[in-house]
């Protein structure tokens, strides 16, 4: 037997919960199929727990820095990570509700838990039953990549969606990746007291930023304690007792490594394996779908969206990817999907948040453009919060058209806000220093940096020569 829906949509986390629900309310035929979370991997394996695992890990870092407040010192005992992790699933659960099948269901949309696959362009099979869609979101999302390396395959290691349930504090810890899944939950566990060594292939640890942006994280997390080894070839892993020992290379030399716990951060995968999307004749590229500007496949009743698409591997786009095929697809609204105002961000502390260009991506694309750097120590709020380090960067086209900025600092994440609503509106770099803002707060800081490109503009001789003439000021 066959049943016919309006829309079928491949996967319950965010890009495809942001569908059901959209399509669900607006009374359309909405069927949604979830392998196994309901909420995926933000919910259960990543954004969620990791700020939370942060969160802990950041309170028990700051006990050691009293002293710096003019606090007595606090020499606080080892933690005990089953507690910690016992608040990250309070965490999860708390929020679970809102991702349940339960309340998609209130909402309007059938939920099925299973493994969907392709049949044919409209059709997908689960476990015998048949089911039709004029439109085929696939929302899948993405698992850790697992590198090719000798011995790994004999090697109990973790990645994100194990390391959620460790429940004792390994006294040392390898992370292979320094992204900022490697870079968050090593300094998380670095901060909760294991001996932490990252190894990474790159120059420098968060290889999309500048690297002057990233090497303000990269000073406080070696500041923390952490080891971080660049421009780094694994060679070989193997387990002696209780201990993985794992081999590389750089530059030309051999290193040996050894640690109680492996962390694999070493990139992504689309979830498109047990899919049979050959039945469909859907094309792939590596282990990801590659879609048009509207965000469908080489099919247009089929959109991929979220990190199954390979494009940027966030929530909030997942998001957005979804919001457009609500307009796209059920609404049939005209229209195309930019990513060029995608921000996002790497909560290791100092924050490393980024919108639009930075000198890299710029460069790449062949732009001209001007930079404005300052310092968070140049504001007051950041002085008295004793999180003086970091600082903004602010890129900006001759016309002082804002073109993108990065933030590394205490907050950065927030702090980005006003320059993504200026990207937003195509504002000048004026605009930014217009408002008035409240002092003292971290957020002057951007103003601040405008006013320090307009300064010296405004209080030079000419402009003074001027008064005097006008006005017959004196001195
Ligand atoms: C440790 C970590 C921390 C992160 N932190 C952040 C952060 O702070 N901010 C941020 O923006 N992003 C963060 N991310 C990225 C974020 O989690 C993803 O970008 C986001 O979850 C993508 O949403 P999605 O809907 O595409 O995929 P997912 O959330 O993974 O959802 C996909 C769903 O599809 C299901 N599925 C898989 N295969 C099938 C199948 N064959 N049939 C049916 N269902 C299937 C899965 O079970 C899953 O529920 C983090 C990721 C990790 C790993």
């Amino acid at each position: 037997m066959k049943t016919t829906h309006v829309i079928i949509i491949l996967g319950g986390g965010a890009a495809g919960l942001t569908v059901a629900s959209g399509c669900a309310q607006l009374g359309m035929k909405t069927l949604l199929i979830e392998k196994s979370h309901m909420g995926g991997d933000c919910l259960h394996f990543g954004c969620v727990p990791s700020k939370t695992l942060l969160k802990s890990a950041s309170l028990y870092h700051q006990l050691g820095e009293m002293e710096k407040y003019g606090l007595p010192l606090i020499d606080p005992n080892p933690v005990d990570l089953k507690k910690i992790m016992k608040r990250v699933s309070e965490v999860i659960s708390t929020i679970a509700y809102h991702d349940s099948v339960e309340r998609f269901e209130e909402l309007g949309a059938l939920v099925i838990m299973g493994t969907p696959r392709f049949l044919s362009p409209h059709e997908v099979n689960i476990d015998g039953k048949i089911f039709s869609g004029k439109k085929v979101v696939i929302a899948t999302g993405s698992s850790p990549f697992i590198p090719d390396i000798q011995g790994l395959e004999s090697i109990d290691f973790l990645t994100n969606q194990s390391i959620f349930n460790l429940t004792k504090l390994p006294s040392s810890l390898i992370t292979i990746g320094g992204g900022p899944i490697g870079a968050e939950l090593s300094q998380a566990f670095v901060r909760l007291g294991s001996s932490v060594t990252l190894l990474n292939r790159g120059k420098h640890i968060l290889d999309r930023e500048d690297e002057d942006m990233a090497s303000l994280v990269e000073d406080q997390l070696k500041a923390d304690g952490m080891d971080i080894e660049n421009g780094v070839t694994l060679s070989g892993i193997s387990q002696t007792g209780k201990m993985i020992q794992l081999d590389y290379i750089q530059k030309g030399e051999i290193h040996s490594l050894k640690g109680e716990k492996l962390l694999l951060a070493a990139g992504r995968q689309g979830n498109i394996h047990d899919l049979d999307l050959h039945k469909a004749g859907i094309v792939t590229q590596k282990s990801f779908i590659p879609v048009n500007n509207r965000l469908q496949t080489n099919l247009k009743h089929v959109y991929a969206i979220g990190d199954v698409n390979g494009q940027y591997l966030f929530t909030h786009v997942a998001g957005g990817e979804g919001s457009f095929v609500i307009r796209h697809a059920a609404l049939g609204l005209p229209g195309t999907y930019s990513y060029s105002k995608t921000p996002w961000c790497t909560y290791t502390d100092p924050e490393l948040a980024s919108v639009g260009y930075n000198e890299k991506r710029a460069r790449e694309a062949g732009l001209d453009y001007q930079v404005l750097n300052t310092g968070f120590h140049e504001n007051d709020r950041a002085q008295a919060e004793g999180k003086t380090e970091g600082k903004i960067k602010i890129l900006m086209d001759r016309k002082e058209r804002l073109l993108g900025t990065q933030i590394a600092g205490y907050d950065g994440g927030n702090l980005i806000l006003p320059s993504l609503y200026g990207m937003a509106r195509k504002y000048k770099l004026m605009d930014i220093l217009s408002p008035m803002l409240p002092y003292p707060t971290l957020g002057e800081r951007q103003k601040k940096s405008a006013g320090s490109h307009y300064g010296p503009k405004l209080f030079n001789n000419r402009v003074k020569r001027i008064l005097r003439l006008l006005y017959h000021y004196r001195g």
